[in-house]
């Protein structure tokens, strides 16, 4: 796809966004419990959290499709809603796109892109040429007369991509806009909506409750849950220092391990988990003698042949475990590997260790969190007993020949 095409959106200065203690209730529900977030002109920002965490009642509340019941938004400067003042939707210079696509089923595609630019007061020539443009920029230049029901779902979405870019608004917003299109468009259609979105200058706010699709495409991640807004970070810092349990476990996890704290140094712990030491970094204070779980992210997980592991001794630095699953994913392997009573998941390897096999998982520090687990304090000591060494009758016979 060209870079610069007659009509395509350029040149917006982004909507600087302020939301200040935004409250939203559905009967007994409450939807967005006292908010507050920050965005900056041209910023593209996800919404992560599960189903029913309140991300789209934000999005809609600042669209003005939804009134708060308390708190403000500003839009570059501008108070658009508070408990009284509501500036209606088509006052705020946004558009959005969402998960159904909603296009006009009795609009072509160039009336249904068209549409976006009736207030623009364009001439004729003018806006068809910025119609055309954007088509061509979506792909879908030779498509304009068709109607909807002519398209395939990602057409659909491209059509609606056009639609909300036409008019360069200043905030654009996304309402899951992949979850109904196949793996693979979704990467590329994902591709798209990021490269356009950034050229066209305007502020994003993006919602989904896939972890992945918000990593790949934010600037900044917020993370909701139960109607607050826990974390606001860059990708980076949510995922190696995560504000909230929740946030680390909504975030990618490889699996937990229930431990008691030996010593801190700075913000890293020791933790003994059974016969081993793991390193992670504390979330909130730990002192010596507190049971602590630890997150383990994938990235910290890297398995070892267990002959080859000099740390398969006592109290050393990894864990013993049996392969119970693996599976190819194109550009290596994801093993399964039961430690004990731990089981840790998605453990990337070039080379599949087989189902059975005897392995160590080696554990970087810099991908694990641990935070003090009160409740755990009362099966700790039925998990430490365990020995984390593999017993040999769960090991597959011919990796038990290879076994000290
Ligand atoms: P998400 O987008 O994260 O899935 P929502 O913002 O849709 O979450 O919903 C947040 C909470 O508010 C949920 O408990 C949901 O059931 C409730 N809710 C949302 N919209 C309505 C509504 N129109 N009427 C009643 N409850 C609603």
């Amino acid at each position: 796809m060209t870079a610069s095409v007659q009509g395509s959106v350029q040149g917006t200065t982004g909507h600087r966004l302020e939301v200040a203690r935004a409250v939203k209730r559905f009967g007994a529900t409450t939807a967005l419990s006292g908010v507050d977030l920050a965005v900056e002109p041209g910023e593209f920002l996800v919404l992560l959290g599960p189903s029913g965490s309140g991300k789209s009642t934000l999005v809609r509340a600042l669209a003005g499709i939804e009134r708060l019941d308390a708190g403000r938004i500003h839009l570059s400067g501008q108070l658009v809603a508070d408990g009284n003042r509501h500036l209606a939707p088509e006052h705020r210079n946004l558009a959005m796109v969402f998960q159904d696509y909603a296009l006009w089923p009795h609009l072509t595609v160039e009336g249904n892109v068209g549409y976006a630019l009736r207030r623009r007061r364009l001439d004729a020539s003018t806006a068809r040429a910025r119609i055309g443009g954007v088509l061509e920029r979506v792909g879908l230049g030779r498509h304009g007369a068709r109607y909807p029901h002519e398209l395939s779902g990602g057409e659909q979405q491209r059509v609606a991509l056009a639609r909300a870019v036409v008019a360069e608004p200043q905030l654009l917003l996304f309402d899951e806009p992949l979850s109904n299109l196949d793996a693979d468009l979704r990467e590329r259609l994902r591709v798209e909506i990021a490269t356009l979105t950034r050229e066209s200058g305007a502020t994003a706010i993006y919602i989904t409750h896939d972890q992945t699709e918000a990593f790949a495409l934010a600037d900044t991640i917020g993370v909701l849950d139960h109607g607050e807004l826990v974390q606001l970070a860059t990708p980076e810092d949510v995922y190696r220092r995560p504000a909230t349990p929740f946030v680390a476990r909504f975030t990618g996890v490889a699996g937990e391990l229930v431990g008691t704290v030996v010593r801190v140094l700075g913000e890293t712990g020791e933790i003994r988990v059974g016969d081993l030491i793991v390193h992670a970094r504390c979330l909130g204070p730990l002192v010596e003698g507190d049971v602590a779980r630890v997150v383990v992210r994938p990235a910290a997980t890297s398995i070892v042949e267990h002959r080859e592991s000099p740390s398969f001794e006592r109290g050393s630095g990894a864990l013993s475990g049996v392969v119970t699953d693996v599976a190819y994913r194109g550009r290596g392997y994801d093993h399964v590997v039961a430690a004990g009573p731990w089981v840790l998941s998605a453990i990337h390897a070039a080379q599949a260790h087989p189902r059975g096999g005897a392995v160590g998982v080696l554990l970087d520090p810099e991908h694990c969190v641990a935070f003090a687990d009160a409740d755990a304090a009362r099966y700790i000591d039925d998990l430490t007993t365990v020995t984390l060494t593999v017993p040999r009758e769960r090991v597959a016979p011919e990796m038990a020949r290879r076994l000290p």
